[in-house]
């Protein structure tokens, strides 16, 4: 790594792994952040469902995406503000902390009274603009790996986040582009342990877009925790057959449930809970 590029993201800037603390719940320390909901808000009724679901198996951080940046223009673009009073609602009923993406700088100032954490996609993760106001605005933020871009451009993008006066940042590995087509993405774990030489930031991994394909979920989670991740980010809602967008790679709470206790050994053997 090339010194004076990485002023605040580096190891050498702050020896101490950092801890992020979200509606009193800490992301980086021994016990692993839980974040779950749908690929996308699509109404109350089930965001409610799976809420309900995911608070009562200990899930303290509800994720949805409001305004979701799609492939396809005429894929389903997300319920906008809608979706956000939604997902606001039911985080509130259940006690959760709302994770949701912003995809534009426009959206800044509506998103961020009504998230707790707020997220910045694959897509976007080199829009310089966006990373600048959500630096200024210090709320904690997950900066997601882009598809194409090295781990070096990853943690520069990390940079423009902390340099701006925000360090409340959490990396998410998410899969990139290769020339492999049985998976969504290639999941380069290899990310986790190679941060952590790097930076003192918290990873998390998101095996649902790095995957595609719910039966590679359990094992590659597993995977993550076992080289470091200080968490994981999973699409489940609660009927994957009929979700509005991502549908084959959505966990039903019920899958979730028992993967979550499928990785407690894995959890236990590297020191951490879930
Ligand atoms: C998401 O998490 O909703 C999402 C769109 O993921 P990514 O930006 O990694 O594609
Ligand atoms: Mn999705």
């Amino acid at each position: 790594m090339n010194s004076g590029r990485y002023n605040l993201v580096s190891k050498e800037a702050k020896k101490k792994p950092t801890i992020i603390t979200v509606n009193g719940v800490k992301i980086g320390n021994s016990k692993l952040a839980i974040i779950a909901g749908p690929c996308a808000v699509e109404s109350y009724e089930q965001m409610d469902k799976v809420a309900k679901a995911l608070s009562s198996m200990g899930v303290k951080f509800l994720r949805g995406g409001a305004f979701k940046p799609r492939t396809n223009p005429y894929a389903f673009q997300g319920l906008g503000l809608e979706g956000l009073n939604i997902l606001r609602r039911v985080a509130d009923k259940y006690k959760m902390a709302v994770v949701t993406e912003i995809p534009d700088l426009r959206d800044l100032d509506v998103i961020i009274n009504k998230t707790d954490i707020l997220q910045i996609g694959a897509r976007n993760m080199q829009n310089s603009q966006l990373l600048k106001e959500v630096g200024r605005s210090k709320k904690p933020v997950i900066l997601k790996r882009g598809m194409n871009s090295t781990v070096e451009e990853f943690l520069l993008a990390a940079e423009y986040i902390l340099s701006n006066g925000n360090p409340n940042v959490i990396l998410c590995e998410r899969g990139i582009r290769t020339f492999e087509k049985e998976t969504r993405n290639t999941l380069t774990l290899a990310t986790i342990p190679l941060v952590k030489e790097l930076s003192h930031l918290p990873i998390i991994v998101d095996p649902s877009h790095g995957l595609g394909k719910k039966s590679l979920i359990e094992p590659m989670t597993k995977a993550a925790i076992a080289c470091g991740a200080d968490g994981f980010m999973i699409e489940v809602h609660p009927n994957p057959e009929k979700a509005l967008s991502d549908s084959k790679q959505q966990f039903t709470p019920s899958e979730f449930k028992k993967m979550l206790k499928n990785l407690k050994t894995i959890a236990k053997a590297v020191g951490k809970t879930l």
